[in-house]
């Protein structure tokens, strides 16, 4: 899998987002860092297609190097603040948002236990949602993020309400997701770069001030 970004800029009325940014991504964790208003939201929003834009252009290529179209099979998103049905239970919303995503009636038993374990929420599958801790939540989020196989898997802000051993179990979770999918990760959490991250992107003002492996940026330290 690859994403390649290239010059894009965004503008709202006058105010320039993004400042002629050009990326290129493959499998691995991409930390996004910024201060606030340096474009992090507005990237992530663009990416997904949430937003139109001025000017560039954005590109997935699969691994045989081929364009890919639909962004609705390749793409995962888990928004900052998730909400779900308090009163489903962990394997009900994951039933529920399977069936919304279209899948296969008789593969659907099958991904729902595979995507609990790669989570580790099996063992919680039927508590109620409302029952769930903080880091559950975001582990649950994640579940339903890549229930239908995403390849690109964008989450944001993930860790910032979570506990250090929640913190610890949803980078575990992610890391392993990694290995065949491209991660956005958007964070201000330092231990978050520091011990997941492969590459770090640093955006400032609409324009991309670092892009860089992380033990590039890790062996000055
Ligand atoms: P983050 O918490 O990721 O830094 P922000 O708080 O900057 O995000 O933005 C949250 C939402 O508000 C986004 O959808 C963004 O597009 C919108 N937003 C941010 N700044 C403005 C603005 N000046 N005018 C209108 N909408 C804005
Ligand atoms: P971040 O997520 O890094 O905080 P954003 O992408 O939300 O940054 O915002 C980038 C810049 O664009 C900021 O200056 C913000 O105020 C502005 N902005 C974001 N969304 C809007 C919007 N809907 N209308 C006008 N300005 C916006």
């Amino acid at each position: 899998m690859k994403l390649v970004i290239e010059n894009l800029t965004k503008k709202y009325k006058n105010k320039v987002a993004l400042d002629n940014v050009s990326l290129s991504m493959e499998n691995g964790i991409y930390a996004l860092l910024g201060p606030n208003g340096a474009g992090k939201t507005t990237l992530i929003y663009s990416i997904i297609g949430l937003i139109t834009y001025q000017q560039g252009s954005i590109k997935y290529y699969d691994d045989q190097n081929m364009e890919m179209e639909s962004l609705y099979e390749i793409l995962g998103y888990l928004p900052q603040y998730p909400s779900f049905y308090k009163n489903f239970s962990v394997y009900e919303m994951l039933l529920y948002i399977a069936t919304l995503k279209g899948l296969k009636k008789n593969i659907i038993k099958e991904r729902i236990s595979e995507v609990l374990h790669e989570v580790n929420l099996w063992d919680d599958k039927n508590m109620k949602i409302k029952a769930l801790s903080g880091g559950m939540k975001q582990r649950l989020g994640i579940a339903q993020a890549i229930i239908n196989h995403p390849r690109i898997l964008i989450v944001d802000e993930p860790t910032a309400g979570l506990d250090p051993k929640e913190r610890i179990r949803f980078r575990d979770v992610i890391k392993n997701i990694s290995l065949n999918t491209i991660v956005i990760f958007a964070t201000h959490i330092v231990s978050d770069v520091e011990l997941i991250a492969t590459n770090i992107i640093l955006l400032k003002s609409g324009k991309v001030i670092l892009d860089e492996k992380r033990e590039t940026v890790f062996q000055y330290i």
